[in-house]
Formats: structure tokens, C-alpha cells, sequence
């Protein structure tokens, strides 16, 4: 019998193929440096993106510390306020008193467990 992985056997995947048309689109889209999610590192880039998934399939998260929630805490509760840990620096903050993700006002000097906050905004 003839063992196939010692003999010279030929895929048909080593017949040759003919080259690939070299591709007209540019490798990398240039990033708008004025978009906050350029400056998010290639984990927080994953996490914006799973969080905004999350939303569209469940709907925004609520405010409470519960299993829907944000555990969002208000300014006055805020205690790294002084670290840049705040929602005017989250990607998420829409301006205002508003979020993408979570639900009801939101103060701009407040937090919540799902900040994404681009590193050169937090203070050591
Ligand atoms: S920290 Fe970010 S995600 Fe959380 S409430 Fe503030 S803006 Fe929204």
C-alpha cells in the first residue's frame, strides 16, 4: 500500500495557481485623528465594539449596579475624577448629558464600569 504523506504525492493544491490579482484598495484606511476611537488601544478598540454590539441586540445599559447595569456613579460619587476617569473623556459620551450606551442623564464629570477612556487622557 502506498503511504501518501511519504511518497511524493501531489496535492492538487500544490499544482500551481495562478497569481492573484494585486488588490486596488489601499492596505490601511488612514485614521481620522480627530476621532477619539483612533486613539484607543487594539483591546479597548474590541471592547468598543463588543459593547456596541451588546447594545443593538439588548438595548442600552441602565444606570443600576445590577446584571443590565453600568454600576454608573454621579459626579459627587465620582472618586477619580482627578485621573481624567470621567465620561467627558469616554468615547461613549455623546455631549450633553448623554451616552451611547447607557441609558438616562449623564453628568460629564461622572463614571461607570464600561469606560473607555483613550490612555493620553489618563492621568498618572
Ligand atoms: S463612562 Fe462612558 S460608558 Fe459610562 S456612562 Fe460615562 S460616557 Fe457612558
Amino acid at each position: 500500500m502506498k503511504n501518501y504523506w511519504l511518497s511524493e504525492y501531489t496535492s492538487p493544491d500544490d499544482e500551481e495557481m495562478p497569481e492573484e490579482e494585486p488588490s486596488e484598495e489601499p492596505e490601511d484606511e488612514e485614521e481620522d485623528q480627530d476621532d477619539p476611537e483612533s486613539k484607543l488601544n487594539p483591546r479597548q478598540k474590541m471592547m468598543y465594539d463588543q459593547y456596541e454590539s451588546c447594545v443593538e441586540m439588548h438595548g442600552k445599559f441602565d444606570q443600576t449596579a445590577k446584571g443590565n447595569g453600568a454600576h454608573y456613579a454621579p459626579a459627587k460619587a465620582n472618586p477619580f475624577i482627578k485621573e481624567g476617569l470621567v465620561c467627558s473623556n469616554c468615547v461613549f459620551f455623546m455631549g450633553g448629558q448623554a451616552c451611547e450606551i447607557v441609558a438616562g442623564k449623564i453628568e460629564p464629570n461622572a463614571i461607570c464600569k464600561l469606560w473607555i477612556i483613550p490612555e493620553e487622557l489618563i492621568q498618572k
